[in-house]
């Protein structure tokens, strides 16, 4: 199937998914998970229509930058663990980092002096990936991004552990849609490709799909 297929089955999933529970599909910002693919294949997927683009590592894209440069209006997501080491890198290669987690990364992408978005990965189990926040330090996390110059909180983001049952990730993309009403903040980064139906069900603002656009990722 082509990406332009498969983007528009991802559509009618999204637009059933808002059906069902009173939303408007234009409040669903789609991100495009283009990992392990050539840049080719970001290429491919702007000429279908789509801008947001989520990318995990920072040297992968990295190689893959120059290649997209002109594409105008695509902004460029970071949805993996990123480093401190790495933050002046990652300030210049993406508009939004969703994976700020530590008051330490918050320094160091404030010092890359750049205008960025952020999102805070929020750790909801012991069983997710070691990255992300405890919502503990979600109050102390928000007031460093607040008082950075160079950035811009938009909300939260999270990774359920792993489940070929949708509705394994309720209970997770529940709790980051009150942790974020409690904190006022209007953004939520949940939902992939096998979960994002609940994840809108729940209040998703921004989902992040790969698989379903792209076909399988083949392990390097
Ligand atoms: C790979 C990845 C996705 C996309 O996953 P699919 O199942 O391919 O849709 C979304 N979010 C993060 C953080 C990822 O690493």
């Amino acid at each position: 199937m082509s990406v332009p297929e498969r983007l528009a089955e991802v559509r009618e999933r999204i637009e059933r998914a808002c059906a069902r529970c009173g939303r408007e599909p234009s409040s669903i910002t789609l991100i495009a998970v283009t990992k392990v693919f050539p840049a080719a294949v970001i290429r491919e997927a702007y000429d279908a229509g789509l801008r947001e683009f989520g990318e995990n590592y920072v040297q992968e894209f990295e190689s893959k930058a120059p290649e997209v440069q002109d594409l105008a209006g695509a902004r460029f997501h970071l949805i993996g663990h990123l480093q401190s080491n790495k933050a002046k890198r990652a300030a210049e290669l993406f508009s939004v980092i969703q994976t700020v987690d530590s008051p330490k990364l918050v320094r160091r992408l404030d010092e890359a002096a750049r205008p960025l978005d952020v999102m805070l990965e929020v750790k909801l189990s012991p069983e997710q990936a070691k990255s992300g926040a405890d919502p503990g330090e979600l109050p102390a996390l928000i007031g460093a991004v607040r008082a950075a110059r160079n950035l811009h909180l938009l909300g939260l983001m999270t990774m359920p552990p792993w489940s070929d049952d949708a509705e394994v990730s309720r209970p997770y993309f529940r709790r980051l849609h009150d942790l974020a009403a409690q904190l006022n903040l209007p953004t939520l980064s949940m939902g992939m490709s096998h979960d994002f139906e609940v994840a809108i069900e729940e209040g998703a603002t921004h989902i992040r799909v790969g698989t379903a656009l792209f076909g399988k990722r083949t392990k390097p």
